[in-house]
């Protein structure tokens, strides 16, 4: 292969642009091809070999229940009990997909294990399907469930989720039928059936009769561009047979259905000496399916999404590591956004203590330890890249005169 010379006839073989209307026109055997072409070929292959890759299973290192905890203790701290149920129920789903290739018991069918989270705001339930998403290399979606309402109503229609995950996945419907969607804040679309004033309810029942279609598994058919269905728009059908489905809500109150259970149990079954083992700090380690019914979710719901598990409250220590230990950490992406400008950033142990003391204090979690963090730290970032200075060393009283500026209510979040 050689360049052309400078010939007038000289034509791209593919788009038919001139030399001259060209930057560059590469000669082949036959033919030519120019920049603009050649860049679009190299990206048509590049494209195609990671679609194949992702969509051949035999490709994807079925990780082992045991391996998948250990990737995701890399990323996010505790919460062991909804990392173990995460794990097998991920490796399960892997299995489910190739059971078609598996001969014996062909009359089993593995179901589906679509997975709810039960657990305070910010106390990582977004986190564990984010960090899932990124060992599994699948689409990946987040979709809140306060925006959706039954068909004909403000708000969007169910649909739509599948719609954001058709847009990750580029329109690669292959692709998209095996990912996986984060459905959050799944308890406000329980049923209010306790409220007289609302006559017809929806974003409650209407909603969940709505999602059952979709997390059962069948053919959906999705307005690529989402928003409303109308009819001249050409729909993509989406099978969601093979879609993972993790919801997560802070389903605020169970604590009281939980109790009122136990309680019940207590009475009416044995001995005192059971009401004493439990823990009645931490409810929420005993959420069964039965108080996700009492709180509105309706039982066909609740069917199908099998895979129960609970978040711990984050505890002092919790928000410590959290602050440095995970793979991701704020205070490692903080180091390494200085160190970009060749700042070396150093924070004393007690200013850690502090920021986590913050954060408790006013009640803001581990989300709180980001808003706290960027109070401290704007003022370096914005003055040091233009400073010749090398180091950055925040002590107690740098961070303390940074905070005290501050108007803790503006750093609460939603
Ligand atoms: P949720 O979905 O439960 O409301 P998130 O997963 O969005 O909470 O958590 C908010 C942020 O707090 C995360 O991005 C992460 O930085 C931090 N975080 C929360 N819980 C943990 C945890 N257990 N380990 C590490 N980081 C956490």
């Amino acid at each position: 292969m050689a360049y052309s010379n400078d010939k007038k006839s000289e034509k791209c073989s593919f788009c038919g642009r001139t030399k001259k209307e060209t930057n560059l026109l590469i000669a082949g055997v036959s033919g030519h091809i120019c920049d603009t072409c050649a860049e679009q070929a190299h990206g048509i292959v590049k494209e195609e070999i990671k679609s194949k890759a992702e969509l051949d299973l035999n490709h994807i290192k079925l990780l082992k229940p045991i391996e998948i905890k250990n990737f995701l203790d890399e990323y996010v701290i505790g919460q062991d009990n909804a990392k173990k149920f995460i794990s097998v129920a991920v490796y399960n789903h892997y299995k489910r997909l190739k059971q078609d290739d598996y001969k014996e018991d062909k009359d089993v069918e593995i179901e589906k294990s679509n997975i709810i989270l039960v657990g305070e705001t910010g106390t990582g339930k977004t986190l564990l399907a984010r960090t899932i998403a990124r060992m599994l290399h699948v689409p990946f979606t987040i979709v809140d469930a306060t925006v959706l309402t039954e068909a004909g109503y403000v708000g969007e229609d169910i649909e739509s989720i599948l719609t954001r995950l058709l847009q990750v996945a580029d329109y690669n419907v292959e692709s998209a039928e095996r990912g996986i969607v984060f459905i959050d804040e799944i308890d406000k679309i329980a049923r209010k059936s306790d409220n007289p004033s609302i006559t017809r309810d929806v974003s409650g029942e209407g909603v969940q009769q709505g999602l059952l279609k979709l997390l059962e598994g069948s053919v959906v058919n999705v307005p690529p561009q989402g928003g409303r269905k109308h009819p001249d728009q050409k729909m993509i059908p989406v099978n969601t047979k093979n879609i993972l489905f993790i919801c997560g809500g802070a389903f605020d109150g169970i604590e009281k259905k939980i109790a009122a259970r136990l309680n019940t149990k207590v009475v009416g079954y044995t001995a005192s000496s059971k009401s004493e083992e439990i823990d009645r700090e931490n409810l929420l380690q005993y959420i069964a399916p039965q108080d996700l019914k009492s709180f509105g979710l309706i039982p066909e719901i609740i069917g199908r999404l099998p895979v129960l598990s609970y978040l711990n409250p984050l505890d002092r220590d919790i928000l410590r590591s959290i602050l440095t230990e995970p793979k991701n950490s704020m205070i490692k992406q903080y180091t390494k956004l200085f160190n970009m400008d060749g700042i070396n950033l150093e924070i004393d142990e007690n200013v850690m203590e502090y920021i986590v003391d913050k954060a408790i204090e006013f009640k803001l979690g581990a989300r709180g330890l980001r808003s706290i963090c960027e109070a401290i730290m704007i003022d370096p970032m914005f003055e040091m890249p233009s400073s010749n200075s090398g180091d950055l060393h925040i002590d107690l009283k740098f961070a303390q005169a940074k905070l005290e500026k501050i108007n803790f209510k503006k750093l609460k979040v939603a």
